[in-house]
């Protein structure tokens, strides 16, 4: 069986004012984590030899920041991953990076030890909103970033670019556009900025000193990204994301929004595994680390698996991540699989509200009446449109 594997590296050199990841600046302490890290996977290592069961279709290593762990640090993890689990030439490696982090002598050995996608944490090419965002690169940093990922031979390259910051038009949302498909990215995540509680920028929301923008104006802006891509003929497949084309997609986030199992690693990090039974008809559990590096490291250091929670989930919740994060995508839902998943009675459940959404033009059935697809009007309204299935469930 293929598998889908999530590292968590809790590490940045300082946190930005945006966001509520769980990651540490203090450095000093990566040689233990990445230590613990390897007996977590060695620990909770499929029994079957690796050999006899393929290799992992992806491996993601997100964070925090993980360009900061270096060469020898992410080698070490991906033999551990490589025993445990199994890699190989088609095992989709991706790292994010912040620009401000990548070193050049480290980056020329990615390629070999098997990282061939990058995801790039540019957020802005505006030194404003970077400096409001409270990021420690540039928008030089950022370009000379991507030449050199390119230079080093990794052609697979996506940026990040957050939007909706105060004040933002639509042209200097398209400027932002422009320069990312200037640099010959192959795929762009484009999120909304969002107010996160326990964030720097909520508390000067707080104070008064951060005012959000209006929700109207940030759909106006949804619809100018959308058509921009549209217009360049890009792949939108799910709500924030943009591929160059369809087979640049990231299969890893994929793999989430089809609700493909994954195994996840590190303090903080989740894992959806099938605990008994076979895909679609199992019992199906969610796990996650604490979010405690200190804890981490130690319980690991003494053998143990690190401090985690978890539940089975019921039914309905499988049913209601099933509408969440199938209708983000540009696959939508499956109609006969969900019709298994509701035990034949989906259609009975939804056909009146996904005729409503049609008759709005929010949604489309699409591949002969096997799928249903939100368009893109659909999408502006996705929270209300989520929350008309899930009263249903
Ligand atoms: S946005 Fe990225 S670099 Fe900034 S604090 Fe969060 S994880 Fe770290």
């Amino acid at each position: 069986m293929s598998e889908h594997i999530y590292i968590h590296v809790p590490f940045c050199i300082k946190k930005c004012r945006y966001c509520d990841f769980y990651s540490k600046i203090d450095l000093a302490l990566i040689p233990d984590y990445v230590a613990a890290l390897v007996r977590e996977i060695r620990l909770r290592s499929p029994s079957t030899v690796p050999q006899s069961r393929g290799s992992a279709a992806t491996v993601y290593f997100g964070g925090g920041t993980p360009s900061v762990l270096g060469s020898r640090h992410l080698g070490t993890i991906l033999h551990a991953l490589d025993k445990s689990f199994g890699l190989s030439g088609q095992t989709e490696i991706t790292l994010e990076a912040n620009p401000g982090t990548l070193d050049d002598t480290h980056l020329k050995e990615f390629p070999e030890m098997g990282i061939n996608r990058l995801s790039l944490g540019v957020q802005s090419f505006d030194p404003a909103q970077l400096c409001l965002l409270g990021r420690i690169h540039s928008a030089d940093d950022a370009v000379r970033a991507v030449e050199k990922v390119r230079n080093a031979g990794i052609e697979n390259i996506s940026l990040d670019l957050i939007y909706g910051l105060p004040g933002q038009t639509g042209e200097h949302l398209i400027r932002e556009l422009d320069c990312a498909l200037d640099l010959s990215c192959t795929h762009l995540s484009c999120y909304m900025l969002t107010l996160e509680p326990g964030t720097a920028l909520h508390a000067m929301y707080k104070r008064g000193k951060f005012f959000p923008m209006a929700q109207r104006d940030q759909v106006d802006l949804f619809r100018k990204v959308a058509g921009y891509f549209k217009s360049r003929g890009w792949d939108h497949y799910e709500i924030s994301n943009f591929a160059k084309d369809r087979a640049l997609r990231s299969l890893h986030n994929s793999a989430y929004w089809r609700m493909v199992p994954y195994h996840g690693f590190g303090p903080a990090a989740h894992s959806y595994i099938i605990k008994s039974g076979t895909h679609g008809k199992g019992v199906y559990e969610r796990s996650w680390n604490e979010p405690d590096l200190d804890g981490y490291i130690q319980a690991l250091a003494s053998g143990h698996l690190p401090p985690s929670d978890g539940e089975a989930l019921t039914l309905e919740q499988r049913q209601m991540e099933y509408i969440m994060v199938g209708l983000r995508t540009s696959t939508g839902l499956d109609i006969r699989a969900a019709q298994d998943l509701w035990e034949n009675r989906f259609l009975t459940v939804f056909q009146n509200l996904m005729e409503q959404l049609k008759g709005k033009n929010f949604a489309r059935y699409q591949d002969a009446g096997k799928r249903f697809v939100l368009t893109l009007d659909g999408w502006m309204h996705l929270d209300s449109i989520i929350s008309a299935f899930v009263e249903k469930i």
